[in-house]
């Protein structure tokens, strides 16, 4: 069986269409949407990723403000500048690229930045919410990944969802999002002995390491959805995931390619954040 491609570019153009009419509607009401997005450092990752947030700001109608600043910025600099963002109406939501530098406590600049403009969904207070089921913003990669599955058509009540990874940003809050769904989650992490004991048994696995091949076709269930956060580089040099694409898309029913699967959707889950967080003010 060759699975089917679960294709994140093409769900983001029409997300991101649907965000720009969202956008104008707010915009007719005297309320631009506004992100601001906050660099330290010369990271050059960092800098693409930046870029490309700006870049579907301006596609959705999106306001957004660029802030650049030397990697030797205090925390203390930076800690005041996101509070006059707090309280600036204009802007909707506040994003810190991360890594921070080393001299930067990155859970203090999280917490420091309001909950109502935590588009990232990664302060304990969006944590929180995200654990008792309340409304907040949830963070974009896992948020995405589960708009992935949606396209499935596939009904997560009852199936058995394995989650390899159990970061803060991705593998956990994405755990929750499955269980909010009616799936029963399994985590499993670098403690985990037989990984594929588990993927074996799954309808659905989100993989989030970031180590090429954590995933083989032996490890996978004939059907299965395969959601693949990892990016890594090959021997060339190419972006990659996590999983063996070519030995697993000839067993799952579906998967998401690396590049062109969860990439784009985390940009597009931001700029939805951002735009709910706009329409909630
Ligand atoms: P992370 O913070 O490094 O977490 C990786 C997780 O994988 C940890 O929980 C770790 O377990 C687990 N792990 C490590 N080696 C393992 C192994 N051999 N078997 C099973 N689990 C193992 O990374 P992250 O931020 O969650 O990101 C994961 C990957 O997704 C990275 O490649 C990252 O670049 C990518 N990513 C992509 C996007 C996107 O938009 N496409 C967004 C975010 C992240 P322990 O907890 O036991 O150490």
């Amino acid at each position: 069986m060759t699975a089917q491609l679960i294709d994140g570019n093409a769900l983001s153009r029409q997300l991101r269409t649907d965000i720009a009419v969202r956008a104008a509607a707010l915009k007719a009401r005297g309320v631009t949407p506004g992100l601001a997005v906050i660099l330290v450092g010369e990271d050059p990752a960092s800098a693409v990723y930046v870029r490309n947030k700006i870049k579907a700001c301006n596609e959705t109608g999106i306001h957004s403000v660029f802030e650049k600043y030397d990697a030797m910025l205090s925390e203390a600099d930076l800690l005041t500048r996101i509070k006059a963002l707090n309280d600036d109406p204009s802007i909707h939501g506040i994003l810190v690229q991360m890594p921070l530098p080393k001299h930067i406590h990155p859970q203090r600049v999280i917490e420091t930045i309001s909950t109502a403009k935590d588009v990232d969904g990664y302060s304990v207070q969006s944590a929180g919410d995200l654990m008792a089921g309340l409304p907040g913003f949830r963070p974009c990669t896992p948020y995405g990944c589960m708009k992935l599955i949606e396209t499935t058509g596939i009904n997560l009540k009852g199936k058995h969802a394995v989650v390899i990874g159990r970061s803060n940003t991705v593998g956990k809050p994405m755990a929750l999002l499955l269980l909010q769904a009616n799936a029963t989650v399994t985590i499993c992490h670098s403690g985990t002995p037989d990984i594929g004991a588990f993927t074996r048994q799954a309808d659905v696995v989100v993989a989030a390491v970031g180590r090429r091949n954590v995933l083989t076709a032996n490890m996978v269930k004939p059907g299965a959805v395969v959601i693949d956060v990892g990016m890594n580089r090959n021997d060339e040099g190419k972006l990659c995931g996590d999983v063996d694409f070519a030995g697993v898309k000839e067993v799952a029913g579906w998967i998401t390619p690396v590049p062109g699967g969860v990439g784009p959707m985390t940009i597009t889950m931001l700029m939805v954040n951002t735009l709910e967080a706009a329409e909630r003010r």
